[in-house]
């Protein structure tokens, strides 16, 4: 292999390594819920690729400078939007021009013709298809190419041999190729995770309600029995008793229903003043029908004294389900799941703890990864999500758990004063 493949491959790892970064931060970006890093912070990777390819590039006389960096300008300026286009295209021509010789305005020209032609496509590259766009990119890296040439023809009679053009089509094609491949397989990645944490609701709300039916069916059983009854010849007491019963069950299957339709129903989420153990209360009550159903008990302890905190009402609903639930779940049968609260620092502090299977150091540590579950049909998105709530609400989650003994999940939230409260 000679020395300018060399050089280009070595460009080729630039880009991929760019792009291997770039998969590394989104994933920790949600295992470790860095709200800090935000989408911008991808923009970095083309431009970290553009820079190093720039700076290792392959010489082939005093003026003319070979390297890849068309792909992360291509890329950068497709994916990332017309504010990265601009920042590469003066980026570029910064470097370019640092790095001295008369190339440098083939570059000028070369790179603000093609990198407004670039930002006029971002518009619409996102709606194409994914072989349209490995086309559409392998059209721009080789207008790009063959410009640059054109222009060092017109200003030096500068020519490349047929061997050296063959090596440039050949790596700028393999590598144009594979960069657009594995950067849509990065997109496409997470946007099925975003997808799928605006769907976990959905996945707890259908397990629920398997139970809640069957919650609900009993005091309907129940309630029919006692109108059967009435429609017997009895008097008039047992008749007010009877019916008294049927509407006392019939309540009782409406609160369940109730319970769980505002659970289930989606509404617009906005910071408000929570009270912690009214909000325990009703988490509890959607959860029975499944505890039943698991044959656990529930047994809640809450403080005489009402503490507030602040933030989304039905996304805090929606953690303390995730956490009882996974209670209830971790119980084959016959199990406690025992809920308190008490108030320590200026803080409300929930204790969720069950008997169930326990867990393991290893998975204690991965509690929160997306997609970590032991269950057979678990998504492994709702301690991910609970996390991320109630670092929302400035709180924080602790978890003890002893393998085949059970788990302490505990929550510590800040309190708001009513005075402190303005929303
Ligand atoms: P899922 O419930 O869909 O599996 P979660 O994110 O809610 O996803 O939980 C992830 C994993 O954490 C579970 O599969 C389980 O292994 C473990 N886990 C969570 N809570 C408990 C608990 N209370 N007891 C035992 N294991 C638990
Ligand atoms: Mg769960």
């Amino acid at each position: 292999m000679d020395l300018v493949t060399k050089d280009l491959l070595i460009n080729f790892l630039f880009i991929l390594l760019a792009l291997c970064l770039m998969q590394i931060l989104y994933m920790f970006k949600y295992a470790y819920r860095l709200e800090s890093i935000r989408d911008w912070t991808l923009s970095l990777f083309p431009i970290i690729s553009l820079i190093l390819c720039m700076m290792f590039p392959v010489y082939t006389n005093e003026n003319f400078i070979w390297d890849l960096r068309w792909i992360p300008f291509i890329l950068g300026g497709l994916y990332g939007g017309y504010k990265l286009g601009y920042l590469m295209m003066i980026l570029t021509l910064i470097i370019r021009y640092v790095q001295g010789g008369d190339g440098f305005y083939s570059s000028l020209v070369s790179f603000t013709i093609l990198g407004f032609i670039i930002i006029f496509i971002s518009k619409f590259y996102s709606k194409l298809l994914l072989k349209h766009k490995v086309i559409l990119n392998l059209i721009l890296t080789f207008i790009g190419i063959s410009f640059t040439l054109l222009l060092a023809k017109v200003q030096f009679n500068y020519e490349i041999s047929i061997k050296f053009w063959l090596q440039l089509s050949i790596i700028h094609t393999i590598a144009m190729s594979m960069a657009t491949f594995l950067w849509e397989g990065i997109k496409t990645n997470f946007q099925v995770l975003q997808k799928l944490i605006k769907a976990e609701k959905l996945q707890t709300v259908s397990h629920l309600a398997a139970s809640i039916s069957h919650e609900v069916r009993n005091p309907l059983t129940a309630a029919r029995g006692f109108i059967q009854l009435l429609s017997d010849d009895i008097n008039e007491d047992s008749r007010k008793q009877y019916s008294d019963i049927a509407l006392k069950e019939l309540d009782r299957a409406t609160e369940v229903i109730n319970d769980y339709l505002t659970f289930a129903k989606p509404t617009p989420d906005r910071e408000e003043k929570i009270n912690i153990n009214e909000e325990i209360q009703h988490a509890v009550k959607v959860v029975i029908p499944l505890a039943t159903m698991n044959g656990v008990e529930i047994k809640l302890t809450l403080l005489d004294h009402d503490y507030f905190t602040k933030g989304e009402r039905k996304k805090f609903q929606q953690c303390l389900i995730n956490i009882l639930k996974n209670g209830i779940e971790s119980m084959k049968s016959n199990g406690e799941l025992t809920i308190t609260n008490g108030y320590i620092d200026n803080q409300v502090q929930i204790n969720i703890q069950d008997e169930g299977n326990g867990m393991t150091q290893e998975q204690i540590n991965r509690l929160g990864e997306p997609y970590f579950t032991t269950k057979e049909k678990g998504t492994g998105l709702g301690m991910m999500v609970s996390y991320s709530i109630i670092k929302s609400m400035h709180g924080t989650i602790q978890v003890s758990s002893e393998y085949g003994k059970g788990t302490c999940f505990t929550l510590k939230l800040p309190i708001f004063e009513n005075e402190s409260f303005s929303a």
